[in-house]
């Protein structure tokens, strides 16, 4: 991909070209799933897409139709692995609060237990 060696590369670009393993559960001209390789859920899953986006912040209404397929190829997973009947949760964490480590725009895809309150007050 056209970002290999910007300094926008990530560990998640290096998946995305298939240059890392990764267990990757979906993928398509737009957006790649894998299993996060620290699981904090039965299911944790993160959908990244194909081409960096920094952050959540960064994003332009160009991104729109990406960001809107990352959501149904997450409702689609959930159904695929079981817990969409009973529930789960979507996260993208954000900058320095937000406690994001990767900055490569991704959604976690959590689930497979009571996941709890949504933040520990
Ligand atoms: P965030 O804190 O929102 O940036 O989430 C980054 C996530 O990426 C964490 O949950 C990590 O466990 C996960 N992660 C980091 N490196 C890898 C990798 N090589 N394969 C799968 N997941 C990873």
């Amino acid at each position: 991909m056209s970002d290999e060696g910007t300094p926008k590369d990530t560990i998640f670009g290096k998946i995305i070209r298939g240059e890392i393993p990764a267990d990757i559960v979906f993928r398509d001209d737009t957006v790649t799933a894998f299993r996060d390789n620290s699981p904090r859920a039965p299911v944790h899953i993160l959908l990244v897409p194909n081409h960096v986006i920094p952050t959540i912040a960064d994003v332009t209404e160009a991104d729109e139709p990406v960001l809107g397929h990352m959501m149904t190829v997450a409702a689609r997973l959930a159904e695929s692995e079981g817990i969409a009947e009973d529930g789960f949760r979507l996260i993208v964490n954000c900058r320095d609060h937000g406690g994001q480590e990767v900055y490569h725009l991704h959604m976690h895809l959590l689930g497979g237990r009571p996941l709890g309150p949504m933040l520990v007050r």
